[in-house]
């Protein structure tokens, strides 16, 4: 990164990459969460959950660009194995061990109240100390909302259908 751009980081880049890095482990195993149970879901409102699941997974993989290239800017290394991923992820991995539709968005919610709360606990840690990754994080944050919201709003589909048809 430039000098003038480490020098406005008002406090420790070890602890911000540390930070960034653990975040990046859960995006790259949200990621992959995602990517699975689009292929392999099953059950009623397959089609719309397998397309939202894939959107997802596009955004997981794509916060995981975002995150590294602030780690690299920082002058960091990006978690160079999956093995890493897994020690040092906040959310850790949910295995999609059963493949039924309800199930599958049950570990997905879940999942993303795991990342909200890690980009809000980076948000008020790093604060206007590093506005840079603040505003990234903020972005992240947005988006994991909205998935979380959407998730929901499918499962309500999903258990007012089973209600009215048994
Ligand atoms: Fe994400
Ligand atoms: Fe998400
Ligand atoms: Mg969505």
């Amino acid at each position: 990164m430039g000098t003038k751009g480490r020098s406005i980081v008002k406090m420790d880049i070890g602890r911000v990459v540390e930070l960034l890095n653990k975040a990046f482990s859960d995006e790259w195993l949200a990621y992959y969460q995602y990517w699975l149970g689009a292929k392999i879901v099953s059950g009623p409102m397959k089609d719309a959950v397998i397309g939202e699941l894939m959107q997802h997974a596009a955004d997981e993989l794509r916060h995981a660009d975002m995150v590294s290239t602030r780690i690299i800017q920082l002058g960091g290394t990006p978690v160079t194995t999956p093995k890493g991923w897994l020690e040092l992820s906040n959310c850790g991995y949910d295995e999609p061990a059963d493949p039924y539709v309800q199930r599958i968005l049950e570990q997905n919610i879940a999942g993303e109240q795991c990342a909200i709360g890690v980009y809000q606990a980076i948000i008020e840690e790093v604060g206007l100390k590093d506005p840079v990754t603040y505003n990234i994080a903020l972005q992240i944050l947005n988006d994991e909302v909205e998935h979380e919201e959407d998730l929901q709003s499918l499962l309500e589909d999903l258990s007012s259908l089973i209600a009215r048809h048994g």
